[in-house]
């Protein structure tokens, strides 16, 4: 197959530049200008579009094994393919938790059924989840996790985190904090600010996450663990950071699309459609987040698909489920939010800096690399959740014009996702 025409955006190689590339056995098989067809070969027309290594999206909910209506390892990876991902990473918060290599051996055999997405398992720190005692990291890591994290839940009790660190130092795989303080955060159903207070709604504080980030940062260091910060939302989470990574840490982190470009008032039109965690924040803050991703301190574009019923996601403010789905809106808001934001770094985030972290195959459209491949353009359209893919419809940007969009993937070299617009 040659994908013709394309710009060409790599950070791995450097290259911005167009090119043709040429695909054969799966692989990267050679990238030039105006390459010359061989015999029967098919050709796409990227004319116009940029072609770039396949888009990662580390943090996404699958919900399988146990919750189906919300969403299958199918259902899932098919939303990945439309919106522009060759691979996921999946959270363990399942039912059962992905703390044994049987449940995970169970993820890859249901991951194997479908060709959509690779499906990289993140496995459990603490045994179901319930913070008290590590998983056997390395007969996960063996099976084929690719971090850990207890996704959903902080690990509250610091000793815990500590020990599990350590008994995790030598094992491949990141540790993904999810940076919530649970007696802080109390049974708030949005951020504590102007807005909750007006609505009567709890709030949890931006401190909530400050005192967590804080901690497991200098967990990190003391462990020498590898370190990601998920979903991070705060002006003072950023601060945090910034002052580890002085101090010597090594972390990294991501941001989510709704972070980037919604704050609480949000949950004044929407209710219960708004509500994630971490909330959504201040003006101040999803600012201080731009800038983070410009300024280089950002890692990571993570959706944190989190889908669920319909009816989960219409109840009252208190009572709803929590979370969005994030996948198949995810390049067009992550424009949105940073519409000049160099197209190399854009790559680097959803590509580059996923799969390094990760530790997995892919990031790079070097010759003998995986064909992973992601093909976008500057196309405006306009979200319509009774399309995707996913089970889960609910989405804060429901109706929302957004001018960048994915118009194939190729996983493998087999295009799993090819926008009708694409001329092949
Ligand atoms: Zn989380």
């Amino acid at each position: 197959m040659l994908l013709r025409g394309g710009r060409v955006v790599d950070p791995s190689q450097n290259l911005d530049a167009l090119r043709d590339v040429r695909i054969a056995g799966g692989l990267i098989a050679e990238i030039g200008e105006h390459l010359a067809p061989d015999a029967n070969e098919e050709i796409v027309e990227a004319q116009g579009s940029v072609v770039a290594p396949g888009f990662i999206d580390m943090h996404v909910h699958l919900r399988e094994p146990g919750f189906p209506e919300k969403e299958t390892i199918a259902s899932g990876a098919e939303a990945a393919a439309r919106g522009g991902f060759s691979a996921v990473a999946c959270m363990p918060n399942t039912n059962p938790p992905i703390d044994a290599p049987s449940v995970l051996a169970h993820v890859l055999e249901l991951a194997a059924l479908q060709r959509f997405s690779r499906v990289y398992p993140i496995a459990t720190i603490t045994r179901g989840r319930a913070g008290l005692e590590p998983v056997d990291f390395e007969a996960l890591a063996r099976a084929g996790a690719v971090a850990f994290s207890d996704d959903g839940d902080t690990v509250a009790d610091a000793r815990v985190l500590r020990d599990a660190a350590l008994a995790a130092a030598g094992v491949p795989g990141v540790f993904i904090s999810h940076c919530e303080d649970a007696r802080l955060k109390g049974d708030a159903a949005m951020n504590e600010g102007a807005v909750s207070r007006a609505l009567g709604a709890p709030g949890s504080p931006a401190l909530a996450e400050d005192v967590i980030v804080a901690r497991d940062l200098l967990v990190g260091m003391e462990t020498h663990k590898l370190w990601h910060l998920a979903h991070v939302s705060t002006r003072g989470a950023l601060a945090i950071l910034r002052d580890a990574r002085a101090l010597g840490s090594r972390a990294t982190c991501e941001v989510t699309p709704h972070h980037l470009l919604l704050t609480d008032e949000s949950v004044r039109e929407l209710g219960g459609g708004a509500k994630v965690n971490p909330p959504l924040r201040a003006e101040e803050d999803a600012r201080a987040l731009r800038d983070a991703v410009r300024d280089g301190t950002i890692d990571v574009f993570a959706t944190d698909h989190a889908p669920h019923t319909a009816q989960e996601k219409t109840a009252e403010l208190v009572r709803a489920a929590v979370g969005f789905s994030g996948l198949e809106i995810a390049v067009g808001a992550y424009a949105a939010a940073l519409p000049d934001l160099p197209l190399s770094r854009f790559v680097e985030l959803l590509s580059t800096n996923p799969a390094r972290i990760l530790g997995v195959p892919g990031g790079s459209l070097s010759v003998g690399s995986p064909a992973d491949v992601t093909i976008f353009a500057e196309r405006t359209w306009t979200v319509d959740p009774s399309s995707f893919a996913s089970k889960g419809k609910s989405t804060p940007f429901a109706g929302r014009v957004f001018t960048r969009r994915a118009v194939a993937t190729l996983v493998g070299g087999a295009p799993v996702y090819v926008d009708a617009s694409v001329r092949q």
